[in-house]
């Protein structure tokens, strides 16, 4: 151990290796609750791809874990360090290299914000529109190594739809620089893919090239209020049906309504499911949908009258995830109150069984479980209320998170449609791949990780 600091303090610039042991625990772990984690051996904040060069050079003839993480904002446990690995913060690599308007590309580091991108692109009337919840605090770097979503991905796609290329450095210490920045190229294997969404088992991201769109016009948006949530999924389903696509298409429960509410009052409404649904097209277009939606059982279809009421509408749903934490700490004071944070996608078809049997397992367990989602994309985020404290409360939560599983995967469904596998859905990986799936991932792993340094234990 003390020859693996004494090797990275000669290698690396000063300040570069931290050690402190108050900043070594927060490096620990992302926001997925109730996943184990480790206290690192040191942090690493690279200047440099030299830098990381240099880490993994020591980390691979030393056989020391290494965990890249970025702003660990993610869901899934798979930043989260091990004992005496070291972690390399990505953040300090924070720099937009380049915003190339005629080729519609940015070439930035990995520690960018994702939404810095966008208000940079924006400059140049262009954009970026993978907008995962954590849009103002995740990096880019952790977005492609967890391929995330977002809220307009029902139009314009996930994060790998806007990769064209990556420069990663690899177990050994080598660069490997793979993809393109033309619009078209097909040469090779497409290593741009595979590592977009490894979750840091493959390789480090030290640079990312990326594909902009035009800038759009405003979004029109409108909330349809339900009274079962199984009406607002089958709402969704129409609209899917139809040939207006919505560029927003969220689902709210009315566990979520509260806990928004309580959490930063706005005057919600109290109903059983609230759908966020938007077009960046027509007037006609909104009015398409709010029809599909009376004609599933909405209750009342209200349509945000400007801008800054859309905007407190996206800001609702953005706040979801800081209000359930919250509802959690309150249902079970003195710290005990937990999250179990699902993130299950399934065919749009088979939505509205997917919501059913939710509720169906909530009910059986007795627990409190809010359903949120990019609904529009198949993908719900059912949110399960434990008490850490109560092992069965906690045998109960598992139990449900569980059975969400089970029944996402009988659905035709993938037991994560965003988050990544980190450690939370390993179980289910193996359940979803099978062996022969399995056999191909861990032959892929091999070959670049032969000394299985790169975030081991997690997806595999
Ligand atoms: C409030 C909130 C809302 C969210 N909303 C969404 C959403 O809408 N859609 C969505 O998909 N996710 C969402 N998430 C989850 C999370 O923000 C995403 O998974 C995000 O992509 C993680 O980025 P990060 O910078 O925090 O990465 P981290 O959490 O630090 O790391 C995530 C993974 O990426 C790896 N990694 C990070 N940087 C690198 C690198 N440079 N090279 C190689 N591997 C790397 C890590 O090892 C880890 O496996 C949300 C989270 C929160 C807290």
């Amino acid at each position: 151990m003390t020859d693996v600091l004494a090797q990275l303090r000669a290698a690396l610039p000063d300040g570069t290796v931290l050690t402190d042991p108050d900043l070594l625990a927060s490096y620990r772990r992302d926001e997925a609750d109730l996943c184990e984690s480790g206290t690192p051996l040191a942090v690493v904040r690279p200047g440099s791809t030299g830098d990381v060069q240099a880490t993994l050079r020591i980390a691979s003839s030393t056989s020391t874990p290494v965990i890249a993480q970025g702003a660990r904002t993610g869901l899934a446990g798979a930043a989260n360090a091990l004992d005496g690995a070291i972690v390399l913060a990505m953040t300090g690599l924070d720099r937009i290299l380049e915003i190339d308007p005629v080729n519609r590309i940015a070439v930035v580091q990995p520690g960018v914000i994702n939404a810095d991108i966008s208000r940079a692109a924006a400059k140049h009337g262009l954009r970026f529109p993978p907008d995962p919840g954590s849009w103002e605090s995740s990096t880019i770097g952790g977005n492609v190594a967890t391929n995330a979503g977002g809220m307009c991905c029902v139009k314009y796609g996930v994060t790998s739809e806007y990769v064209l290329g990556l420069e990663v450095v690899l177990a050994d210490g080598e660069v490997l620089r793979c993809g393109r920045r033309t619009r078209k190229g097909v040469a090779g294997y497409d290593l741009t893919r595979l590592f977009t969404g490894s979750e840091g088992t493959l390789g480090v991201i030290t640079e990312i090239t990326l594909a902009l769109r035009p800038a759009t016009a405003g979004a029109l948006t409108l909330a349809a209020l339900f009274d079962t949530v199984p009406a607002a999924g089958a709402a969704v389903t129409a609209i899917a049906s139809s040939d207006t696509t919505p560029s927003l298409l969220e689902l709210l429960d009315a566990v979520h309504l509260r806990a928004i509410e309580a959490y930063r009052p706005m005057g919600l409404p109290d109903a059983a499911a609230l759908l966020l649904a938007g077009t960046d097209t027509s007037a006609q277009d909104l009015a398409g949908i709010a029809g599909l939606c009376r004609a599933a059982g909405a209750i009342e279809v209200h349509v945000a009258e400007d801008a800054t009421e859309a905007d407190a509408l996206l800001g609702a749903r953005r706040a979801a995830h800081p209000a359930m934490e919250r509802l959690a700490a309150v249902t079970f004071p003195a710290g005990d109150g937990a999250l179990i944070i699902d993130d299950v996608a399934v065919p749009i078809s088979r939505l509205v069984e997917m919501l059913d049997g939710i509720e169906g397992i909530a009910a059986a367990h007795g627990l409190t479980v809010g359903v949120v989602g990019h609904a529009g994309d198949g993908n719900l985020h059912p949110n399960i209320v434990v008490d850490r404290s109560d092992a069965s409360s906690l045998a109960a939560g598992r139990a449900v998170f569980d059975e969400i599983m089970e029944l996402g995967l009988a659905l035709g469904g993938t037991c994560t449609g965003e988050h990544g596998v980190g450690l939370l859905k390993r179980d289910w990986l193996a359940r979803e791949l099978g062996p022969v799936g399995m056999r191909v991932q861990r032959a892929i792993k091999d070959a670049l990780d032969p000394k299985g340094i790169l975030n081991p234990g997690k997806v595999l």
